[in-house]
């Protein structure tokens, strides 16, 4: 009896400890992180590295924690640039950002930088939070800004040791609403992707913003549905809506568009969650709340989980 109680002591005593210095890649996405040092051709990669990029077992766990917890993606709380959730320390998650390869301003070292300095604050006053910061590269089209984030992570892990790193992309889709005999453009985001091996071309982005004045039906961009099914048959990637209300609350098509979609979009769902962004900024402030709170009930409704971000375009990763 004696025995087994030392054996369970020391297999709790092991969890901590692993879990504490580090070790906790081992547990989650070991695969993934293989695939990715494979395919990046970097002879110099290693697992251990790769502690700080996030796969989609290990953020899938995340998200659905933070499902309800508009707090945690809001880094302003009562009015757009108060950022009280960046003051106070509460910001968890910036599940969307462009970088200099799109159209932000920031270098993916920048982005990495800043959420390191973050980071690592937060880690001073809660030691014990796994995740003090959650950012994901998605710019438009390509893939460049999340492999260079990696090639960073790589080179300085003990720097971003604090940080988790999403390896995503921004793609524009459009979407069918047979009650309104209308398409709509609509942005879809898929998160924790091989980068160095994204299956769809990969798009100068100003050659794609050319493209944005022509009807949707007459380019290379998929219907939504499709995009879900191609990244679903991905070994690696989850997806989502983007920013949902940009393309619905100017008109009166809210109420029923809205539900339509997500029931529609629900039905899609394989083994692998389905998410869209609900709590995001700054849109929330131009936003009726009542608009917002049905958006994300009504997601709720159809169980699929709700994100948020700053859609971070400028010099600060907290601002969009
Ligand atoms: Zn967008
Ligand atoms: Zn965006």
């Amino acid at each position: 009896m004696k025995k087994i109680c030392c054996k369970f002591y020391f297999v709790i005593l092991a969890l901590i400890l692993t879990s504490q210095i580090g070790y906790s890649f081992v547990l989650y996405d070991r695969e993934y992180k293989k695939a990715i040092i494979k395919s990046s051709g970097h002879k110099e990669f290693t697992l251990k590295n790769m502690q700080s990029v996030m796969g989609e077992k290990e953020l899938t766990k995340v998200i659905k924690r933070y499902n309800k917890h508009p707090e945690k993606y809001q880094s302003d709380w009562y009015e757009k640039d108060d950022q009280l959730g960046v003051k106070n320390l509460t910001y968890r998650a910036g599940l969307h950002s462009h970088t200099v390869f799109s159209d932000g301003r920031l270098t993916p070292e920048e982005m990495l930088d800043q959420a390191a300095e973050y980071a690592d604050k937060v880690k001073k006053e809660y030691p014990f939070e796994k995740y003090p910061i959650i950012i994901a590269i998605t710019d438009h089209f390509n893939t460049q800004g999340a492999q260079k984030a990696i090639f960073l992570i790589q080179k300085n892990p003990e720097k971003y040791k604090n940080v988790k790193f999403v390896a995503g992309i921004e793609t524009q889709s459009f979407v069918d609403i047979p009650s309104k005999n209308d398409t709509k453009g609509i942005h879809m985001l898929a998160w924790c992707i091989n980068p160095y091996e994204w299956p769809f071309t990969d798009m100068n982005f100003q050659e794609a913003m050319f493209q944005f004045g022509r009807p949707y039906k007459e380019l290379n961009f998929l219907n939504y549905k499709d995009f879900v099914k191609r990244i679903h048959a991905l070994k690696y990637g989850i997806v989502g809506i983007a920013h949902p209300l940009r393309y619905f609350d100017k008109d009166d098509m809210l109420d029923s568009v809205i539900d339509d979609l997500f029931a529609e979009y629900a039905s899609l769902k394989d083994d692998k969650v389905l998410f869209t962004e609900g709590y995001y900024q700054p849109y929330r402030f131009y936003t009726p709340e009542r608009t917002y709170k049905q958006t994300v009930e009504t997601a709720h409704k159809y169980k699929i989980i709700t994100t948020g971000s700053q859609d971070t375009h400028g010099h600060s990763i907290f601002k969009n």
